[in-house]
């Protein structure tokens, strides 16, 4: 099982840092309707969350620069209205990839972390196995407007708020509340891939991500829908159950590395 998670995460980051080089011409893009004014988009790389309506489109992340021009087609599906706003949800290649082009239309919000992340540049990873380098992004891939705590974007009548994570899957991490339409876009604070890739060398770790998600989970009502960062459609038992897991796997580690502090002293 936990042999089954590391080749997934293995997996995950060789999309990371491969996928920008990958031909991503014959990738479809699927688009599922959540609830309320809230579609998802599923192509390569992170999911796409859609606040659509009379005031325009408000996207969260946008996946991978090749992707763009399918995205927009995607969207042109469902609104002629123009993309207004785009909020990502953390630094990774796999959820910005397509900021510099979307930025040409639209502001790009996210949390200061993610734009001091894609300025800088660096080597992102799990401090053991799992180490990948960021160049420092163009000037116009960077998010022209950031937060610290939490930032809402008033449009379609939805007061739709990121809110800030301090240290889970990455230190710049923000969960997309759209409250009407009761959807949660969790970018990859939840992922259903199995245990989930922590970036470490960025701030990330596992109490800060259980501690994230204990925080929200309680606050939600019970049936709201959950866009994970990667993988179908949620809801909260599936966010429980990933709790409990990320929790079981953790004391499983630790209590392997104190059996090993005992063997070596
Ligand atoms: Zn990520």
């Amino acid at each position: 099982m936990r042999k089954t998670a590391v080749v997934l995460a293995f997996a995950l980051i060789a999309c990371l840092v491969a996928a920008q080089d990958e031909d991503m011409s014959k990738v479809q893009m699927k688009v599922t309707k959540v609830s309320g004014n809230v579609y998802m988009l599923e192509g390569a790389g992170g999911n796409i969350g859609a606040s659509v309506g009379d005031d325009g489109i408000v996207i969260v992340d946008d996946q991978y620069a090749p992707m763009a021009d399918k995205i927009k087609a995607a969207l042109k599906g469902i609104t002629d209205k123009p993309v207004r706003f785009v909020i990502n949800t953390h630094y990774h290649g796999d959820h910005t990839g397509g900021n510099a082009i979307f930025q040409q239309t639209a502001p790009i919000i996210a949390h200061d972390n993610v734009r001091k992340r894609l300025e800088q540049g660096g080597t992102g990873g799990n401090k053991g196995g799992v180490s990948f380098e960021s160049k420092p992004a163009s000037k116009k891939a960077l998010p022209i407007i950031t937060f610290d705590h939490d930032v809402t974007v008033h449009l379609n009548g939805e007061d739709i708020r990121a809110l800030h994570f301090p240290s889970g899957h990455t230190d710049g991490d923000s969960v997309i509340f759209f409250p009407k339409s009761n959807v949660v876009h969790m970018g990859d604070d939840f992922v259903t891939y199995g245990f989930p890739f922590i970036d470490l060398s960025a701030g990330g770790s596992v109490e800060g991500m259980i501690s994230a998600l204990e925080d929200i989970v309680p606050k939600l009502p019970a049936d709201v829908k959950i866009i994970p960062g990667h993988g179908p459609v949620s809801n909260l038992d599936d966010v429980r159950r990933y709790i409990t897991m990320l929790k079981d796997t953790k004391a499983v580690v630790e209590k392997a590395l104190s059996r090993a502090s005992l063997l070596i002293s």
